[in-house]
């Protein structure tokens, strides 16, 4: 069994993957295929996520669906951009709704089946940790996501 098939099961479609948070209090899935994929350098999810980046996946908020738990999932809102959300169990994060943009943030973290492909890293001026892979370094964000789209060096 590889790592992708081990996160379906048999009545949910070939590309819905399935998540938890760290004790499996709140399970979730997603389907289809995310709107992007990269790592965010920004202070706001390196605070959040105690990591010196983070690996997002975009999807439309319709397609994560919480499959366990849900009364279980805290908030919190620092900006109105952003709607985190944590496991109340075990304080392990889940996911980040972006209601601007109609998209939900799931941690690649949280989805271990999905294939997480990195096309972009985001907010690269605040970085604590260059990488050098060769995939573009906004400076900000993508000019269709309010950013400048400006790209600056790894
Ligand atoms: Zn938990
Ligand atoms: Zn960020």
């Amino acid at each position: 069994m590889n790592a992708v098939t081990e996160g379906r099961s048999a009545e949910t479609p070939a590309n819905t993957y399935r998540g938890r948070c760290f004790c499996g209090t709140v399970e979730l899935s997603v389907s289809g295929e995310p709107a992007a994929m990269g790592y965010c350098h920004c202070e706001s999810c390196r605070s959040w996520s105690a990591a010196p980046v983070n690996a997002f996946s975009l999807w439309k908020t319709d397609v994560v669906k919480v499959t366990r738990g849900a009364d279980q999932i805290g908030t919190y809102q620092k900006t109105p951009r952003s709607l985190r959300k944590w496991c109340k169990a075990c304080g392990g994060h889940l996911f980040t709704e972006h209601p601007h943009w109609g998209l939900t943030d799931v941690y690649a973290a949280t989805i271990p089946a999905f294939p997480f492909k990195a096309g972009v890293h985001v907010n690269y001026q605040e970085t604590r940790l260059h990488i050098h892979d060769g995939l573009p370094k906004l400076q900000d964000l993508p000019k269709e996501m309010g950013g400048t789209g400006v790209a600056i060096g790894e």
